[in-house]
């Protein structure tokens, strides 16, 4: 009988435990010793945030694999609080520590190392407050919650927007903790691209959460019994206790101390055979470098589901058995409240950094059949190599339905499959699971159809690009309009289309959009074969919306805030009245739920309510807009889960009077036009504007041409500009601190002396009052189209300010009674 072989396992959670149960598998002989420092082996780590959230109510769930089951069922040798401090490769050798008793080495034939990845910990001031925590083990999450029972804790700021951080953000809500979380990227998920993760942008936000993004921490300093996260300068924010989420960092020290190759990322090298470079030693997991499985380079991917294959490849090839890793291609899942977002390959950001040309489409099909109660929207990009239409990456964001999606690209990718493969992909379907088309072919109906040839694509990002040639054509419904429109836009509704041909310009390329983009495919299809030069806007409205929507402002962050009315809330939102028409609009996207609702409103009776409900993510915004611009009443608006209930008035202007006091909640109203730029024409605006907020006006300030300057950032924004845009940009001040006086403004002087005489009265600077006029309700403004011609973006202007058209402050001005022009 052969000797037996002694292999060494060290960490035993996700890469370590696989290897250890397939080497019991493959070995009945061989003598299998698993080292863990940690007190638990085996435990579900993904589930963390879910005890802490009280999903997973029982602890012990977490708990997959005690080291008493590994030793009966798999006569493995678990030695847990056992840290392993040098390894000998020449010796076969490891050196281990225990918590009790004397240090010993272990002799090895083969030895896998899967010692993971550690929480990234920054040497900044005062990070070593042990209120500040970091979730990698079962001990960190008791320590957690033990301090969120302990101190009755009401605050928590977690810093770090990606998995970790938005699972712990979702938990820390759902234990009614006000929560801030603090990005340093303009973006949560820094793996997806930056659209796709504007819908959870907007999630945190609905969820009471106080979302900073672009911002860093500089420190932290105890405050009593809380802790002060700090922000730069003046700003901190005080918490019960601090998640700390800003990555890992494989943890390779044993190994380099061993020689072993680390690689240009940070991870232990090994060969497709997860082999080290020494010829004995195995490594798994987080701590390794994997090779892309699109571009073929290295890279480290901290996930669960490569740790359990590869430490299954390990095992398999120290028996003997011809095995080899594929490479990693990042497919990931992570859940926001009620959204989902999942990817899968490469992101259009990777793609652009790794160099490769790709073409990309934007769906936003429904998760099942639109007749099917519940069905909700999704948004769906793919990505394709530009010339064969290889897949490259998809991402998707959604309330239901995501994972499937992504899983199923992900099997595609893997197969090497083109976006026409998809076209003929069968999967299953019956009306509560999918369509006859899912989402997936539908992808590939859309990106075939621009790799063929029969559309053009105009890219949803460039939107504000358009070319003196372009023109946009909105073939979108005369209902739709108060939510599907652009600057600029020519308007033929997609059934007038035929007969409104003369009316449309042949020397220019028209660039069609409707809500999704299905709509003004059928258009393009249409003015291709007459003969126009035609582009489809990719993605539709939605996908623009998805471009540029900014960061909502944060709501009062109490448990019910996502759930509370959010306007017109009284006695007669608070009951319901018998008559109430009930619209079921689920299922319907963008704009299916206004335009079902303009519907029932045509019907109602004046006074009547319309109660509606939506799964479309973009209807809790919507709605708003949709009321305010028809005048009717929104009595409430609330969610819960994926649907969206609002309740509307039906209003008469011949009954209830003019319609725009009804708009107006019966206040008197005021628009000021803010045309200037000089430091003292804008304070008076702002004063009076205050002043009128403060008498009950609903006011509205509509900043064009100069004025716009006022309500610039004060640092520059990270957006593409041209020369001439960057030069105006250059050219006039940046935001209300560097106005200029429109006299004796003498260098500055004058502008000093002001300041010092406001001071003296009591009046506060400019940015002071624009925050009061925020504050107190005050709209502002910003006219599109002087953005356009001055090139302004909107990252580069204040958060609360709106963007608008002529008609917003035509619509604005008409129900008021005052309007100036400064
Ligand atoms: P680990 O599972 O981290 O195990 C390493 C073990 O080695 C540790 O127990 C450590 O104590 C031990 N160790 C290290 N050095 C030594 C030493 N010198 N001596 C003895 N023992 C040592 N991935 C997903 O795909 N989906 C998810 O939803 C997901 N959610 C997550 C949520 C959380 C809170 C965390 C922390 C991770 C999550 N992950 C998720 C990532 C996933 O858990 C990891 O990718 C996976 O566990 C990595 O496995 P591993 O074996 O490389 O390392």
């Amino acid at each position: 009988m052969p000797q037996s072989k002694t292999y060494v396992i060290i960490g035993g959670v996700a890469g370590g435990a696989s290897a250890a149960a397939r080497l019991r598998r493959l070995d009945e002989q061989a003598a299998i010793i698993m080292l863990d420092r940690g007190p638990y082996v085996s435990f579900a780590n993904c589930g963390l945030p879910y005890h802490i959230a009280g999903d997973i109510a029982e602890r012990d769930k977490l708990l997959v694999m005690t080291p008493e089951r590994f030793e009966q069922r798999l006569a493995v040798d678990v030695r847990t609080r056992s840290e392993v401090t040098a390894i000998d490769p020449a010796a076969q050798t490891v050196s281990v520590t225990p918590a009790e008793g004397e240090p010993y080495t272990l002799h090895y034939d083969s030895l896998v190392l899967s010692p993971g990845a550690a929480p990234v910990r920054p040497p900044l001031p005062g990070i070593d407050d042990p209120r500040i925590h970091a979730l990698r083990t079962i001990p960190d999450m008791d320590r957690i919650l033990d301090r969120i029972d302990s101190a009755q804790a009401s605050r928590a700021v977690v810093v770090g927007g990606g998995y970790i951080g938005l699972e712990m953000t979702e938990a820390l809500r759902q234990r009614d903790l006000k929560v801030s979380l603090i990005e340093l990227l303009p973006q949560v998920m820094a793996p997806a691209d930056p659209e796709m993760v504007q819908p959870l942008h907007q999630e945190l936000v609905a969820h009471g959460v106080d979302l900073r993004l672009e911002t860093a921490v500089t420190g932290f300093a105890a405050r009593g019994e809380r802790v002060a996260v700090e922000l730069g300068e003046n700003a901190a924010i005080e918490a019960d206790l601090v998640v700390l989420a800003i990555g890992v960092k494989p943890e390779v020290e044993l190994a380099r101390a061993a020689g072993l190759t680390i690689g240009e990322r940070g991870g232990i090298v090994v060969d497709a055979q997860m082999r080290t470079s020494d010829p004995a030693i195995w490594a798994v997991g987080d701590a390794v470098e994997v090779e892309d499985l699109i571009t073929g380079t290295p890279g480290v991917v901290p996930l669960a589901g490569p740790a359990n294959r590869q430490g299954r490849i390990a095992a398999d090839v120290i028996c003997g058995r011809e095995s080899s890793y594929r490479g990693t291609q990042g497919t990931a899942i992570c859940r926001v409240f009620s959204q989902a977002i999942a990817m899968t390959g490469l992101s259009e950001k990777a793609a652009h950094r790794a160099g490769i040309a790709c073409d990309k489409v934007y769906v936003h099909p429904l998760d099942h059949a639109g007749y099917y109660p519940g069905a909700s929207q999704l948004s769906l990009k793919l990505l394709y190599a530009s010339g064969d239409g290889r897949l490259l990456g998809a991402q998707a964001v959604g309330h239901a339905g995501v994972d499937k999606r992504i899983d199923v690209l992900a099997v595609a990718m893997r197969a090497g499959m083109t976006v026409y493969d998809l076209e003929h992909l069968e999967l299953c379907y019956a009306p509560p699971f999918g369509s006859a088309k899912d989402p997936v072919n539908y992808a590939g109906f859309v990106a075939a159809n621009a790799l063929r040839g029969d559309v053009a694509l105009y890219d949803p990002a460039a939107i504000d690009a358009l070319g003196d040639d372009q023109v946009l054509l909105n073939v979108a419904t005369e209902a739709e309009l108060p939510l599907i429109s652009l600057p600029g836009q020519l308007h033929v509704p997609l059934d007038n289309l035929r007969q409104q041909l003369d009316q449309l310009p042949r020397d220019k390329e028209l660039v069609t959009f409707c809500a999704s983009g299905l709509r003004s495919y059928l258009a393009c299809r249409t003015l291709t074969q007459q003969g126009f030069r035609c582009r489809n806007l990719n993605g539709g409205m939605k996908a623009v919306r998805m471009h540029r929507e900014p960061v909502p402002a944060t709501p009062p962050a109490s448990p019910a805030a996502a759930s509370a009315p959010r306007s017109g809330a009284g006695a007669t939102a608070s009951t319901q009245p018998d008559d109430a028409l009930q619209v079921d609009a689920t299922g319907l996207q963008c704009p299916g739920p206004v335009l079902r609702l303009k519907q029932a409103v045509d019907q109602a009776a004046t006074g009547q309510v319309i109660d509606i409900r939506a799964t479309d993510p973009a209807f809790g915004q919507d709605i708003h807009a949709w009321c305010h611009s028809t005048g009717h009443e929104l009595l409430d608006s609330e969610r819960e889960g994926n649907v969206h209930r609002a309740r509307i008035r039906k209003t008469d202007p011949e009954v209830d009077g003019a319609a725009m006091e009804l708009r107006c909640d019966g206040r008197k109203a005021l628009t000021i036009v803010v045309f200037s730029n000089d430091y003292d024409r804008v304070i008076a605006a702002f004063i009076i504007a205050n002043g009128a907020a403060t008498m009950g006006y609903r006011v509205t300030l509509f900043f064009t041409f100069w004025g716009i300057t006022a309500l610039r950032r004060d640092r520059p924004a990270q957006v593409r500009k041209t020369l001439m845009e960057r030069m105006f940009g250059f050219m006039l001040p940046r935001g209300a601190r560097k106005l200029a006086l429109s006299q004796m403004h003498m260098l500055g002087m004058g502008k000093a002396m002001i300041n010092g005489i406001m001071k003296q009265k009591g009046v506060e600077p400019l940015p002071g009052l624009i925050a009061s006029a925020t504050d107190a309700g005050v709209k502002l403004v910003v006219c599109t189209m002087s953005m356009d011609l001055m090139g302004f973006k909107r990252e580069e202007l204040l958060d609360e300010v709106e963007e608008g058209g002529v008609a917003t402050y035509l619509d604005r001005a008409g129900e008021a009674g005052v309007n100036l022009f400064i």
